[in-house]
């Protein structure tokens, strides 16, 4: 019987091993943390139909999500939202979800090894054939026909493949949104926002996200940096004391989340994530939403789709050609549509403060945009909006994006359909060139 192991109970990873456990595979998750550390202490977003899509039933964990409201850096304009509850959008509790996940994983005849974690992969001639473990008491070398990597953006499976496949290692830190996320106590009594969830551009100057979330009994708080290098424990509590003088229902009480800086991949999906033995899943091939960094929906289904692949393959199933049509049914189904997005976020990227304020208060970037209803930065939409020509520097990356956002369709024209090493390797640097 083919030997499946999984590197990290992440949710694609979990996903594909209730697929294949249902189908009789014999499939082990080795997760570094115990099982009662699992899953961060929050809530998040996610489509609850990602659970129809990859066969599992919807846990009854939902409950309702609005959108948020956008505040500038100088809090001079506030772009309004709809404040009705979004339809295929709900929040989870983090926990609650890992848990269900974990248990439909048991159910469907899935090994769950706790508190063991993946060290290396290991490889002979260039083929992924198993993984070393290590859990307290000792070291190992686990073999297996196909090793999944579910173990997150810095997954050390990943990071020491071979040079030789061209799969990327590092995600850089301007890639990386690094954040911060805490629940305080909500003051009774004390000034609460208008509207429940808040998000700040620059907030207190520093690149990057914030947002403030009025979510009864707590008072939940994100500060967030692309690059990283200067969200530190007092960038965070100088937000923290920000968003408290702006509104007093904010306590001094954490109650749930803190517990450090933590990472997301805010990029395109890999250029390339297959290789003979080996497929990565989630975060660790990067499958977030760029402007966003969610994860979860596309996680799950990238991992639906993995087995499908598996369980319909003839010939070697885990050999790098046959795993390519799972990357190519991803990229072509999911991953592509969030390329314009990365794109665009490349660019914000590169604003100050002052511009993006100036690209507000003038009407350029209004709500329609910010809530997707209408896609910015093509050469047309930037030729209506006269505003612009007054700023030459933001013409110009405005432009230059306008221009990498024309090239997209064909870079993605030329994914090749079929597994050639040598055409996959060229497609994949000029995907992450772009
Ligand atoms: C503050 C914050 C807010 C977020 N908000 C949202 C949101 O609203 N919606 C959304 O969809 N996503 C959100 N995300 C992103 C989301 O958490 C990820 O995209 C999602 O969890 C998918 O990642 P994953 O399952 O691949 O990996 P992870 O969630 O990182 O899971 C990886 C697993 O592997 C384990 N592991 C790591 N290394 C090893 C090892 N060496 N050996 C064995 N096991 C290992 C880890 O313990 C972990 O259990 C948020 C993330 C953060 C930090």
């Amino acid at each position: 019987m083919h030997k499946i192991i999984v590197a990290g109970a992440g949710h694609g990873g979990l996903t594909a091993a209730v697929t294949l456990a249902k189908k009789g595979w014999d499939v082990t998750v080795f997760e570094a943390s115990a099982r009662e550390a699992m899953g961060h202490d929050w809530h998040d977003t996610m489509m609850p139909a990602a659970f129809d899509f990859c066969g599992i039933a919807r846990p009854k964990l939902f409950t309702p999500y609005v959108k948020a409201r956008h505040t500038t850096p100088a809090k001079t304009v506030v772009l309004k939202t709809d404040p009705a509850p979004v339809k295929n959008v709900a929040y989870i509790d983090r926990r609650d979800l890992i848990r269900y996940l974990l248990s439909v994983a048991e159910e469907s005849g899935v090994k769950l090894c706790f508190e063991t974690e993946a060290l290396s992969p290991l490889c002979e001639n260039g083929r992924v054939t198993g993984l070393r473990l290590h859990n307290k008491d000792k070291t190992w070398d686990e073999p297996a026909d196909l090793v999944i990597d579910a173990a997150g953006m810095d997954s050390p499976v990943r990071r020491n493949l071979p040079e030789s496949l061209g799969i990327l290692k590092e995600i850089p830190a301007e890639q990386t949104y690094f954040v911060w996320r805490g629940y305080f106590n909500a003051v009774p009594g004390g000034r609460r926002p208008e509207h429940s969830y808040n998000i700040c551009f620059f907030h207190t100057g520093a690149p990057g996200l914030d947002w403030l979330i009025d979510r009864p009994p707590y008072a939940d708080i994100l500060v967030g940096g692309i690059g990283g290098g200067d969200l530190d424990e007092a960038a965070v509590e100088a937000a923290v004391a920000d968003f408290r003088a702006d509104y007093s229902f904010v306590g001094t009480e954490l109650l749930r989340g803190g517990g450090g800086i933590k990472k997301i991949p805010l990029r395109r999906t890999l250029g390339l994530f297959v290789a003979d033995g080996y497929a990565a899943v989630g975060d660790s091939a990067a499958m977030t939403e760029p402007m966003s960094g969610s994860g979860v929906t596309l996680s799950m289904k990238a991992g639906k789709i993995l087995a499908e692949t598996l369980l319909s393959g003839g010939g070697d199933p885990f050999s790098a050609g046959n795993l390519w049509r799972y990357q190519y049914d991803y990229q072509k189904t999911l991953g592509e549509n969030y390329l314009k997005d990365d794109l665009i976020k490349g660019m914000l990227q590169m604003l100050t403060p002052d511009d993006m304020d100036y690209l507000f208060q003038n009407r350029v970037l209004t709500a329609k945009e910010m809530l997707k209803d209408k896609a910015p930065v093509d050469l047309d939409y930037i030729k209506g909006k006269a505003a612009i020509f007054g700023r030459p520097a933001l013409l110009g990356s405005l432009t230059r994006t306008a221009k990498r956002l024309a090239k997209k369709s064909a870079v993605c024209a030329a994914m090749p359909r079929v597994y050639d090493p040598n055409a996959v390797k060229a497609w994949a640097h000029r995907y992450e060139a772009l």
